[in-house]
């Protein structure tokens, strides 16, 4: 089956004892047994759950994995992956990537022994560089949130093999619908399924993907130990959300390169990220690792132009964190999604202040292009008469 078939003829989408086309919520939390001994597959919500079940066979059908599992938020999903790690290790990790994976390594992890270097994943020899004796996993995000940072996730893949250690990726930018890392040779895939996935800004769920055995069983021991498990209702929701995974990404899409086309012309703007553009480092690799340039850009803009002027003047656009939704949303990154980096890690990894971040939605492109460039002329003007 193609992709765009495989999103609505999933594992499961059909339910095999009704033929109701949309998957029943099974609000419940305990199931009655047979006997102490057997149950009909079930026996409590957190361990396993009927419409749980659907969305993590049809996570791991999208990745291209053998098993899924899913999470209350994408911050658990990771924090589960991170305690594959439990007794103490090493990560190397992509510099600037989302704040709370930050934060969760380099104060959470750290707490229980797990160190972490953050260096520019970019570079395949910094990662071989940064790899010593106990590093366990490579957490990779590509392209990085939110300075766009291609990694070649194949190259990487390698050389951290080479050295038996796990590679782990934020496959959060991409959706499945566009980049499929497992297929790269990453070993896990996670996802914040709160953004592409769920889609509407309605949820909070996280993804874990993986076509190794083993790894499954220690994730799925994990998840119910830990048991930050999303609701059955939840899991509905974000089934019902991922049908109109691929519509919704080749629309964002299409958008997101004619704003990235137009900024790059505008006089406020010094610099657009974006892997669309052909003057974007890292472009190459990125189209040979996946399927399109995606739905999030980000801008630098000229000094003496106001971030703060440009955030507070869109109207179409949403000022808010989060990202990848049918409403378009503008972020400043530095003091809003990576407010938890230290000042001096934010500059050492060019993460600054006038750094723009767009998740671009489904709306009419002329309307996205017309709002921005209001509050870009508002935001030279403010800057030049204060
Ligand atoms: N990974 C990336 C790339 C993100 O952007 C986010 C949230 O913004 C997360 C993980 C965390 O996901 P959640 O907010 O669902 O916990």
């Amino acid at each position: 089956m193609r992709p765009a078939t495989r999103l609505i003829h999933h594992p499961g989408a059909f339910c095999k004892h009704t033929g109701a086309v949309s998957v029943p919520i099974y609000q419940v939390s305990t199931f009655q047994q047979d006997s102490v001994e057997s149950n009909k597959g079930y026996d409590y919500s957190r361990t396993r759950n009927p419409t749980r079940d659907v969305l993590e066979d049809y996570i791991a059908s999208l990745e291209g994995g053998t098993h899924g599992f899913a999470f209350s938020s994408g911050m658990a999903a990771i924090s589960c992956c991170l305690m594959l790690l439990a007794g103490g290790g090493h990560v190397v990790a992509t510099e600037g990537l989302y704040g709370g994976t930050y934060r969760s390594l380099s104060r959470v992890f750290k707490g229980f022994g797990v160190s972490s270097s953050f260096v520019d994943t970019r570079d395949p020899d910094a990662v071989g560089l940064a790899i010593g004796e106990s590093t366990k996993a490579v957490f990779l995000e590509s392209p990085a949130n939110p300075l766009m940072g291609i990694t070649d996730i194949a190259a990487v893949a390698e050389l951290a093999h080479a050295k038996d250690v796990l590679v782990m990726v934020d496959n959060t930018f991409m959706s499945p619908w566009l980049q499929r890392p497992l297929e790269l040779g990453a070993d896990i895939v996670i996802h914040s399924a709160t953004k592409f996935l769920g889609g509407h800004s309605d949820l909070i769920a996280g993804l874990v993907t993986t076509k190794d055995k083993s790894l499954a069983t220690r994730v799925g021991y994990l998840q119910n130990a830990i048991g930050a498990v999303p609701s059955p209702f939840d899991c509905w929701l974000l089934i019902r959300g991922m049908k109109t995974l691929g519509v919704r990404m080749a629309r964002g899409q299409a958008n997101a390169v004619k704003i990235a086309e137009w900024l790059s012309t505008r006089p406020e703007v010094e610099e657009v990220l974006y892997p669309g553009l052909d003057t974007f480092p890292g472009r190459e690799i990125h189209h040979r690792q996946a399927a399109g340039p995606g739905a999030i850009l980000s801008f630098i803009l000229r000094e003496g132009v106001s971030a703060g002027t440009l955030l507070g003047s869109v109207d179409v656009w949403t000022l808010a964190v989060s990202l990848g939704a049918v409403e378009s949303i503008i972020t400043l990154p530095a003091k809003m999604t990576h407010l938890t980096y230290p000042p001096r890690e934010l500059e050492r990894v060019g993460l600054g202040a006038r750094l723009v971040r767009l998740s671009v939605g489904i709306e009419d492109v002329d309307d996205l292009i017309a709002d921005l460039q209001t509050a870009l002329e508002k935001a030279a003007e403010g800057e030049e008469s204060a």
